[in-house]
């Protein structure tokens, strides 16, 4: 162990003043620059309650021994367009070194989601997180509240798992942070980019305020959240050491989509992710849209030979978990001969078997192909011209889910996922139960109650 001293002063660092251009689909690109000062006693701060923000390992592991933690998310709506992209990136892999498939989070905006393929996402054992309705900057708090409700509702996710939240944009404020902590309900954000001076944080808890930059947001009011994790965005950096990007890495400086070539994306993860892995082994994020890499072929290749090379030439310690994995690691972090064991790096399998019956859970049973094929039947489409239509296992609403309404009157006689889930079974929407499976469900946080802030 090193001492608390030492630890004390690696992490009362100054971060200077950042400039960061953040820009996602259909997004200004904003600049603001904001000074922050962090400091955090680990002898005040303890887990599990509270962790300091710090480039270490908890637990005061060697990061020579430790897991190499890859998080890959996807932002904004999931619809039959993007779809393909990801499938591309979430299906065919090898599985992590303890033999579960990977597991992606997606922080879903309700506008434009076809719910179906949400169900199915969650079904297969992936995360499901918030990311507002109608995906707005410094996100009001009906826009948070209404997203989660309306994703637990149409999208079959129970609310005692919709636990993350991303603002849009990655714009924030003390007002939007006082909203997202107030409701009580959500274990994390991940919204602040970090910059080469605050590169390598582990997740924290938001008791002494942001550790990196505000560059993307704006850090107003003391800006402290007890409880509340912060999963840092790594900014990836360039071979010269200059920022590349948090979001839909792009090699080519300032270039326009689709001039980089699948090379020079590899190239620019496989940097990134030497310089972590020999380092403190903080875990490196990849943050895409799907959206932005349906025009660019050759940039969803680069990323494949990245995931392909990593599992080849790191079988034994290389993770792509989502990230309530992640922060259950925090929470009990264990070496690599340890964490391949571990129920915090295990993985939710839907038990997939022809002789189930097909009870509407997004689970492919019949292994028909596709994620429309599952449960024949039982999908109800859901039409609000001239922009919206999307199909739910649990009822179409006689209006689109808005913020005053996330959930309105629904027509059909289908029962919501009950808030605190279905334990180690399926819900079945139209039987109003939940159906047992010989799935092993694995629920790493059941319940959260964060302290609003002081
Ligand atoms: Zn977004």
């Amino acid at each position: 162990m090193v001492s608390a001293a030492a630890v004390f002063s690696a992490i009362a660092v100054l971060v200077s003043a950042a400039t960061l251009v953040v820009a996602q689909e259909g997004a200004s690109a904003g600049t603001i620059t904001v000074p922050v000062t962090y400091s955090c006693d680990p002898n005040v701060c303890k887990p599990p309650a509270c962790f300091c923000a710090s480039t270490k390992p908890p637990g005061g592991l060697d990061p020579k021994n430790i897991p190499m933690f890859i998080t890959l998310t996807f932002d904004d709506s999931i619809n039959s367009v993007v779809w393909p992209i990801i499938q591309n990136f979430t299906e065919g892999w090898n599985p992590n070194p303890n033999g579960c498939p990977h597991s992606s989070t997606f922080f879903v905006s309700n506008q434009y989601t076809e719910y179906n393929y949400v169900s199915y996402l969650y079904s297969m054992g992936h995360e499901i997180a918030v990311h507002t309705v109608n995906h707005i900057a410094n996100a009001p708090q009906a826009e948070i509240r209404a997203s989660q409700q309306a994703t637990n509702a149409f999208g079959g996710v129970p609310m005692n798992q919709l636990l993350g939240f991303r603002h849009p944009f990655l714009a924030f404020d003390g007002a939007s942070f006082d909203g997202l902590a107030g409701l009580g309900t959500f274990l994390y954000d991940s919204s602040m980019p970090e910059d080469s001076n605050s590169s390598g944080f582990w997740p924290y808890t938001l008791d002494n305020g942001p550790a990196v930059g505000c560059a993307s947001g704006t850090c107003d009011g003391p800006f402290r959240y007890p409880g509340l994790w912060e999963i840092p965005l790594n900014t990836l950096l360039n071979s010269d050491l200059t920022e590349n990007g948090p979001m839909d890495p792009n090699p080519v400086p300032g270039g326009a989509v689709g001039q980089p070539t699948a090379t020079e994306i590899f190239e620019l993860l496989k940097f990134n992710f030497l310089r972590r892995y020999n380092g403190d082994r903080a875990p490196m994020g990849i943050f895409i849209h799907a959206a932005t890499q349906i025009a660019v072929p050759a940039r969803t290749a680069g990323f494949l030979q990245f995931f392909q090379w990593t599992q080849e030439t790191y079988p034994n310690d290389v993770y792509y978990i989502n990230n309530q994995q992640l922060l259950s690691w925090m929470l009990n972090p264990t070496d690599v001969a340890t964490s391949k064991g571990s129920p915090t790096l295990g993985c939710r399998l839907p038990a997939i078997d022809p002789s189930n019956p097909e009870i509407c859970d997004g689970i492919n049973n019949k292994a028909r192909g596709g994620v429309l094929a599952a449960d024949p039947g039982l999908v109800m489409s859901c039409a609000f011209p001239p922009m919206s239509y999307w199909s739910t296992c649990f009822g179409c609403p006689n209006i689109d889910v808005n913020t005053t309404e996330p959930v309105p009157p629904r027509s059909g006689n289908r029962t919501i996922v009950p808030a605190a889930g279905c334990g180690a079974g399926a819900w079945d929407p139209v039987g109003a139960k939940v159906s047992f499976r010989l799935s092993c469900l694995l629920l790493l946080f059941t319940s959260v109650v964060v302290g609003a802030a002081n």
